[in-house]
């Protein structure tokens, strides 16, 4: 399975730091791993201009779930894809706060997505209350019985699953590797169960603090096929190392 390193620079980033794009690709031309970037919508063309070409690939953060019409502020998965995106990123936990975006959206958004040709990246989460309540994988459950498609349709690596405890992320908190274990290990028997064995070859990434020091450990986890980084994917110096550790794990 190919491994993936996403970065999520959510509302961070304007032209000046398009730098940060060209001096990844130049250190690492050829990561031995996926590679991806999800800059904000307004600098993703120009992000996919620079990528051309090199190992990595961008991505948009959220897409509507319709194709077109009365949304204002939306943006549709073709309009990414024109832009030049490859991946979306869908239910995010931010989102699911900021905007409350429900599973069910987040299901149709997914779907979207994949019918324009993106590949999707789903994530979940349990908050801090709720893993204390000892309710996560309860909570992940649901969360991925709501939010993916009932049926994989097309390539098996058009669906990306993103596991991202809450409390985890923007805090220099994670969870103990026995803990992404279990959770990571979880999510790769429900996807079986839903969708047969074609899911063992589901990516689940591990998403939330990571960053160079903690990143060949997380790697080492078995069911951890790659990280969503958000604040560490914003600096070149700090993306590069976690791709060089997963492009080793
Ligand atoms: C994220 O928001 O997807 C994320 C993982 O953020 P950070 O790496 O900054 O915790």
């Amino acid at each position: 399975m190919r491994k993936l390193a996403a970065g999520n620079w959510k509302m961070n980033g304007t032209a000046e730091d398009l730098a940060e794009v060209s001096a990844l690709i130049t250190a690492h031309p050829a990561p031995g791993c996926e590679m991806l970037l999800c800059p904000p919508a307004t600098l993703l063309s120009r992000m996919a201009d620079i990528a051309a070409g090199s190992a990595l690939m961008v991505g948009g953060q959220n897409c509507h779930a319709k194709a077109s019409g009365a949304h204002t502020g939306d943006i549709s998965a073709d309009m990414l894809k024109e832009a030049g995106a490859t991946h979306v990123i869908l239910g995010h936990s931010e989102r699911r706060a900021d905007h409350a975006e429900t599973d069910i959206a987040v299901r149709a958004k997914t779907m979207a997505a994949q019918a324009a040709g993106l590949t999707a990246i789903v994530c979940v989460g349990e908050t801090e209350a709720q893993r204390n309540a000892g309710e996560t994988l309860l909570v992940i459950g649901a969360q991925l019985a709501g939010s993916l498609p009932v049926k994989l349709t097309g390539a098996v690596d058009g669906l990306v699953v993103a596991y991202e405890p809450v409390w985890a992320i923007g805090t220099g908190r994670t969870p103990t590797l026995k803990e992404v274990g279990e959770v990571h290990a979880f999510i790769r028997a429900a996807l079986v169960e839903r969708y047969g064995e074609t899911a063992r070859a589901i990516r689940l990434l591990y998403g939330g603090s990571v960053k160079p020091s903690n990143a060949a450990d997380i790697f080492a986890v078995p069911h951890v096929n790659g990280a969503l980084v958000g604040g560490a994917s914003l600096k070149a110096s700090d993306f590069g190392p976690i791709v060089a550790a997963l492009a080793k794990a």
